[in-house]
């Protein structure tokens, strides 16, 4: 009996976005870096919470609002807890919300954001022995295209995958022209186990 292989690959990024923004010190526009670090103002009747971010150059200091004005009994327990810890997990949520730079109209830049993929084989199950189908996973958002992801996790180049794609051996249901577009969370892409093709399934399948 042959069995079609699944995969699950979990995009995991390695560092946050930075935010580009006019420096009032250097007097430019210069990258601010997230401290992963929250700033609490408390009273009895408010609260204000902001994520500190520091000019690359000078260190000066910009906040970026999460709360304003809040009222103590508005804001979850757990959470505020985290934020007078600095919990680096919720700065990194935080730091992947692209409302809150909406909200802040900063301007956010994701493409240094670097990241690495976990690979798990998940339960095989019998339907096409011929398809190897590999689900993509991310909580965060980030700016990556179906090429790339492809091109660096195999390790073979853009035009190989894209003359994979154009022969219909790579292919992802219901896209079309998808190899340009960004990976979607739970993006499925499926690989055709042909001769031609050995080399890449191979690789799928060895590397953990
Ligand atoms: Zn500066």
């Amino acid at each position: 009996m042959s069995y079609l292989k699944k995969y699950k690959w979990e995009i995991i990024p390695q560092n946050l976005p930075i935010v580009r923004r006019n420096c009032p010190k250097c007097n430019q526009k210069t990258n601010y870096i997230n401290t992963e670090k929250f700033r609490v103002n408390a009273n009895k009747s408010s609260i204000d919470i902001w994520l500190i971010h520091q000019c690359g150059k000078c260190k000066s200091t910009w906040n970026m609002t999460i709360y304003e004005r809040i009222k103590p009994f508005d804001i979850n327990k757990d959470e505020y807890e985290k934020f007078l810890s600095n919990d680096k997990e919720l700065a990194k949520e935080y730091a992947f919300d692209l409302n809150m730079y909406n909200r802040n109209k900063a301007e956010v830049i994701y493409e240094g954001v670097d990241y690495k993929i976990i690979q798990k084989e998940l339960e095989a199950y019998y339907i096409n022995k011929n398809e190897l189908v590999i689900g993509v996973i991310f909580k965060y958002p980030i700016e990556l295209r179906v090429d790339t992801l492809l091109s660096n996790k195999l390790g073979i180049s853009r035009s190989k995958i894209k003359k994979l794609y154009e022969q219909g051996i790579i292919f992802i249901k219901d896209e079309k022209n998808s190899l340009n577009k960004k990976v979607k969370n739970k993006m499925e892409i499926h690989v055709l186990n042909m001769i031609e093709n050995t080399k890449i399934i191979e690789s799928i399948v060895q590397v953990v």
